[in-house]
């Protein structure tokens, strides 16, 4: 079984800038904890630089791609450029890495998509990945750069015949169901929280007929998501027979999140996760949202821990763990009082 964690340290430095939801750290604490608890051996950790302006070209127009390296290189970019490519509008600030990182994170997925088309990886992680909603010539929902979409796309000019995404987000993975599900080669699944942002992905919605979507009410929890991955979303994917799976795994339905009104523990989570990586074919693990920093640390690292078969139902933190994890800011009200187990444990207390 061969598997590798793809990572940055441009994760550790980079914020999106004060008031953002994403101006939390993400990515670091995983790779520290999973570090911390020895779940990462010699040669499975691999950094990854920025993505070449070019190679975001498979998916992005090259205008949208000079835009956000303009906005990175001076710090802001002409109001018409804003406009168009709603880069420093919404909730998409420029800030000082807005090309490098999104483009680490794309890197990385596209890298991952190669390792698995050259049979050299079973599984590859790359929790900075899993940015939705970018689309071709405009950022969108704090994603300037759609790394599932790069990756689905690396894996068919690779020669795959059929590609799963698997999508477990809260939110619907608009930006690649807008762009990729006319092709029979590919096919998406999305289960996320109804009357969410961006509000598409209803449960009739096909895409261009390769999408399949599944909503959950407001505070559904484990069983809910459950059922959708067990009863609809896995047979589904078997009969498809995929060559290779993308899992979008991105973890804000958690219930400490505060970006969706979902109420999935991390052992549901954890769970979805599971049978998904049960299907046993060449599967790039993503991350994407994720807003409350205990609890994204610990479900990403839950997540490498399974794919490297560990146990994180019951793995309670060792003092360097809990070092890393204590010392998480988030300027939240959430924050105010900061429950034992966020900072104790890797998995929920449940019932
Ligand atoms: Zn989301």
């Amino acid at each position: 079984m061969k598997v590798c964690f793809l990572g940055s340290d441009i994760f550790r430095g980079s914020v999106y800038g004060r008031g953002h939801p994403l101006n939390i750290a993400r990515v670091w604490p995983v790779i520290d904890i999973c570090h911390a608890l020895g779940w990462i051996e010699a040669g499975e950790y691999q950094p990854i630089a920025p993505a070449e302006p070019h190679a975001l070209h498979l998916f992005h127009t090259p205008d949208y791609v000079s835009a956000l390296l303009e906005a990175e290189e001076y710090q802001k970019i002409s109001d018409t450029k804003m406009q168009r490519h709603r880069i420093g509008l919404d909730s998409n600030p420029i800030f000082p890495q807005v090309y490098s990182r999104p483009a680490t994170a794309a890197a990385a997925s596209m890298h991952g998509a190669q390792l698995l088309l050259a049979g050299q990886m079973q599984t590859v992680f790359n929790p900075s990945g899993g940015t939705h909603h970018g689309m071709p010539d405009r950022a969108n929902g704090f994603c300037f750069v759609n790394d599932p979409a790069l990756a689905i796309l690396t894996l068919i000019q690779g020669g795959a015949g059929r590609v799963a995404y698997i999508d477990i987000d809260a939110h619907h993975a608009d930006g690649v169901e807008a762009h990729l599900s006319t092709d029979p080669r590919i096919r998406l699944w999305s289960v996320h929280e109804e009357n969410r942002w961006p509000r598409t992905g209803k449960p009739a919605d096909k895409g261009g007929g390769q999408a399949r979507n599944f909503t959950l009410p407001r505070g559904a929890d484990d069983s809910a998501l459950l059922e959708i991955v067990n009863l609809h979303i896995l047979p589904d994917v078997e009969q498809f027979d995929p060559e290779f799976i993308i899992l979008q795994a991105g973890c804000d339905g958690l219930l400490d999140d505060p970006q969706s009104g979902l109420a999935y523990s991390n052992h549901g989570y954890w769970r979805a996760a599971e049978q998904i990586l049960g299907i046993e074919r060449p599967t790039l693990v993503l991350g994407g949202g994720g807003y409350n920093p205990f609890t994204t640390a610990r479900a990403w690292s839950g997540l490498w821990g399974l794919i490297k078969k560990k146990n994180p139902y019951q793995t309670r933190a060792n003092s360097e763990v809990r070092k890393i994890l204590s010392s998480l800011e988030w300027q939240h009200r959430r924050a105010r009082h900061i429950p034992e187990q966020w900072t104790g444990q890797l998995f929920d207390e449940t019932g």
